[in-house]
């Protein structure tokens, strides 16, 4: 798709201006319902477009995602730009600085429609934890999108950005990419610099791209991967263009199926999985059963890490330093008592903390830092956090293993397809389970991508399915080409609605 695109800017067959307009054009008409993004930056994209334009009508070279639009997770600082995390905390909150895979698209010309709604500081699966209301699935508007990244896999979905920005913590960009029908990648952990996310937990947090196709993923990835001095985590890159890579061949590449994942599989989706398996064998892969001993306790791992380091980050937010204070009166369901005593002004410094996190956060974000903190205090820390630490590096181990004897590890993306708006907001717990397939990679910090794998159907819907193909620590080359690959020979690439 973006490559389609750059063909007809440079050959003249449309204007980087009339396709920023359309996507504009069309999130005007469907995003009343869809609710994809907090904010557009419409001034700014139909300003970069123009340059773009002016570029081509000189004969300038542009580069292959010079005048595409795409959208950016709302997590991502963007000068100049309202950045809230979906957290009413951060309501007026305008990024002072370009996160880098920002700074960096803006660097290859890319044209920025605005910021795309998201679980509040990315803790979430359905994008229903955003303060200012979900986002609903294209596929089927009673459904969610999956989350956190839920605005930006429905904006892509739908039209209304060509690439997206998502962040990936336990699986964030892949879950909602599978829900949605649409292509998502969470690079290898250093690929891609974190300087400029808002950040939920260091040691699991990757940005990636969010797509129609793998080849534009890669294109994506190509521009925003790289060594950053403001990352002390990001790993040097040699500059490759992972497009590349796609040769559409896996003959002799070995894919590993987990054995644990098996036994709990539901009707459909291990039919899909078969298919996909199917698929890969006739093209030459060779599949091989693997075990993953470590693997089951993989969630409760991730809810006890990524807690206790919410609850470290997102200590920074206390009514001061960012965004919104209960001082400034602007959260709405301030009791009468707060008002006066607020409009009193004898109010401490620690009411202060404490009355604008009581009012700014949510109740997820709420129970995660107690969670954390409960799970970091004297006497528990050894229990917990330490023990989950040692449980992490076995996990790491059984990837090590694995891939000693595989190139790649294929699952589904989800348990589940997309579930209906509310259906699990009342038991966090199984909201948790959401993420089972995916948490894993983030915990070793390997790569991995979600990409069409087939429709389900549920409740009159057809709904689709991701497939999740899992690679070696900076393996994303092998990766990008097995999905490419299976994405050119099964019948479910372009499944998508067209503009
Ligand atoms: N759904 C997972 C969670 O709520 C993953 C979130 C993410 O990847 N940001 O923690």
């Amino acid at each position: 798709m973006i490559r389609d695109l750059h063909n007809k800017l440079i050959n003249k067959e449309i204007t980087s201006l009339q396709l920023t307009e359309e996507y504009f054009e069309r999130i005007q008409k469907k995003d009343k319902e869809l609710f994809a993004y907090l904010t557009l930056t419409k001034e700014s994209a139909l300003e970069q477009a123009r340059k773009v334009d002016e570029k081509i009508k000189k004969g300038e070279e542009i580069r292959i995602l010079e005048g595409i639009p795409g959208a950016i997770k709302d997590n991502m600082c963007l000068l100049g730009t309202r950045t809230t995390a979906g957290s009413k905390i951060l309501d007026n909150y305008i990024a002072p600085y370009d996160a880098t895979a920002v700074k960096r698209l803006k660097e290859g010309g890319a044209v920025i429609l605005g910021k795309t709604n998201m679980d509040e500081f990315a803790m979430g699966s359905s994008t229903e934890t955003s303060a200012y209301g979900p986002t609903k699935n294209p596929a089927d508007t009673e459904r969610v999108p999956g989350g956190s990244s839920g605005g930006s896999a429905a904006s892509v979905a739908a039209d209304e950005a060509v690439w997206a920005l998502g962040s990936d913590t336990g699986g964030s960009i892949r879950q909602p990419a599978a829900f949605c029908g649409v292509v998502g990648l969470k690079p290898t952990y250093g690929r891609v610099s974190r300087h400029g996310l808002l950040a939920m937990a260091s040691s699991l947090d990757q940005i990636g791209p969010i797509t129609k196709t793998v080849e534009d993923a890669a294109i994506v990835l190509s521009e925003i991967a790289g060594e950053d001095l403001r990352d002390a985590t990001s790993a040097k890159s040699s500059g490759k263009r992972y497009e590349n890579y796609l040769t559409g061949e896996v003959t002799g590449l070995k894919i590993g199926i987990v054995k644990e994942y098996q036994e709990n599989l539901k009707k459909d989706t291990k039919e899909l999985m078969e298919k996909a398996i199917e698929t890969y064998k006739n093209m030459g892969a060779e599949i091989t059963e693997i075990e993953m001993p470590y693997a089951k306790y993989a969630l409760p791992v991730y809810y006890i890490i990524m807690p206790c380091e919410v609850s470290s980050n997102l200590a920074r937010f206390d009514g001061i330093k960012y965004g919104l204070s209960v001082n400034d009166q602007k959260y709405s369901d301030l009791p009468a008592s707060l008002r006066e005593a607020l409009q009193a002004g004898n109010r401490s410094l620690l009411e202060t903390y404490l009355d604008s996190r009581k009012y700014g956060f949510g109740p997820e974000v709420k129970r995660r830092i107690m969670l954390g903190t409960y799970a970091l205090s004297s006497g528990y820390y050894d229990a917990y956090y330490l023990r989950a630490q040692k449980v992490r590096a076995l996990i790491k181990k059984d990837f090590e293993k694995a891939f000693e004897e595989v190139d790649l590890i294929l699952t589904p993306t989800s348990p589940t397809p997309a579930f209906k708006l509310g259906e699990k907001t009342e038991d966090p717990l199984e909201m948790y389970l959401s993420d089972v397939f995916t948490v894993t990679a983030n915990i070793a910090g390997v790569p991995a991508i979600s990409i069409p794998g087939g429709k389900i159907k549920e409740g009159g819907s057809e709904l689709p399915f991701g497939l999740q193909l899992t690679a070696k620590w900076f393996d994303e080359e092998n990766l990008l080409r097995a999905a490419h690959a299976f994405e050119a020979n099964s019948k479910f690439k372009n499944q998508n609605s067209k503009p």
